[in-house]
């Protein structure tokens, strides 16, 4: 499959914002959005500024990946009011029949701009979304899905858990307060089909000549992951099984499964040409951002065990954890203290519970 340049060759968009200071002087500050030059295969990473005032028409970003596949490249970023929540990726397949959406960005008025970027390629209706996981940078956006007419939208029988917990009113709490605006008309969403049960089974559907293949992927990340495989285009949409140039994040999966899944990926789908992860630029082979993600959540597990074993309690493990060499990383500085902790937590469940 041919990699097709990217449709944003590099460019800049300048803003300016004048702020008049207390001290009644003028001050001028000006800034840039910087998007790659390519989504495959780069450390480039994106700096999108997502405007509040931005109208709902205005289609966000995006790339052409290959012929019908539309990759849309969010910051590397917690979420902030620089990047209102486009901290994750997205993306969409053009079938003769209508268009699959993969994932509905992190807030409705992200999910509206992000079904203007669909209208902005083609007017066949879009006839289903797939929400990979819950995390509401995945997620959130999926209420303005919910009012297309004919729409199936497809989740992981995990999600249903997830909008009876607690994290749900807590984070969109979180959303609401920062992006108030962005939040109008948010709703947590049913999927129409639940995709659970046996683990790496699949559920599949074909629109358009186009056969998508939607695993249960464990709860290695959330409340229930998904895999997606796009058969006859070998390409695979992994969520944020693995991360491109960015530190992986675990609060509510479990690392022992995130581990398992990638063996599983990678012995099940040798043929795949490109590889789309939930955070990051997309890859081809041989996808070395799962050797890297994997190798991060090993040695943190193997060093949490040694913590446990060896009687260190929890928070002087965690003071001491620190790989250097990802000290380069972006969100390293952010996640790798929490991630020492949840890990921690499973290693002493896993020893003395014999869980995990
Ligand atoms: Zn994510």
């Amino acid at each position: 499959m041919p990699i097709t340049e990217n449709r944003y060759r590099y460019r800049r968009l300048f803003f300016a914002g004048v702020t008049l200071a207390l001290s009644g002087l003028l001050t001028v500050s000006a800034w840039a959005d910087r998007l790659p030059a390519q989504a495959v295969d780069t450390s480039e990473t994106p700096d999108i500024a997502v405007r509040a005032s931005d109208p709902d028409s205005k289609p966000l970003p995006y790339y052409s990946l290959a012929p019908d596949i539309y990759f849309l490249y969010g910051n590397i970023a917690e979420v902030d009011r620089r990047n209102r929540g486009f901290n994750g990726n997205a993306g969409f397949v053009v079938t003769r029949e209508g268009v699959v959406v993969i994932d509905s960005l992190g807030t409705p008025k992200l999910g509206r701009r992000l079904i203007a970027t669909v209208r902005k390629v083609t007017d066949k209706p879009i006839r289903y979304l797939i929400l990979t996981h819950n995390h509401p940078d995945h997620s959130y956006g999926a209420a303005a899905f919910r009012r297309l007419p004919g729409i199936t939208i497809v989740g992981h029988a995990g999600t249903l858990e997830y909008l009876d917990s607690p994290n749900l009113p807590a984070s969109v709490a979180f959303r609401r307060r920062t992006l108030t605006q962005d939040m109008k008309g948010f709703k947590g969403v049913e999927p129409d089909i639940l995709v659970g049960g046996e683990i790496h089974g699949h559920y599949d559907f074909t629109l358009g000549g186009k056969t998508f293949a939607v695993y249960n992927a464990d709860h290695h990340h959330s409340f229930g992951d998904l895999v997606i495989y796009q058969v006859e285009d070998r390409v695979l949409w992994i969520s944020d099984l693995a991360f491109n140039n960015r530190a992986t994040f675990m609060g509510d999966g479990h690392s022992g499964a995130a581990l398992e899944t990638m063996d599983w990926l990678r012995k099940t789908f040798p043929d795949a040409r490109l590889m789309i992860p939930g955070h990051g630029s997309a890859q081809t082979p041989p996808f070395p951002m799962v050797e890297r993600t994997y190798s991060y959540i090993k040695r943190l597990r193997d060093e949490m065990r040694n913590a446990v074993e060896a009687g260190q309690d929890l928070e002087s493990a965690v003071r001491q954890s620190d790989f250097p060499d990802w000290h380069g990383t972006p969100l390293y500085h952010e996640n790798h203290k929490k991630n020492a902790n949840f890990v921690y937590r499973e290693m002493e469940q896993e020893i003395y519970f014999g869980g995990n």
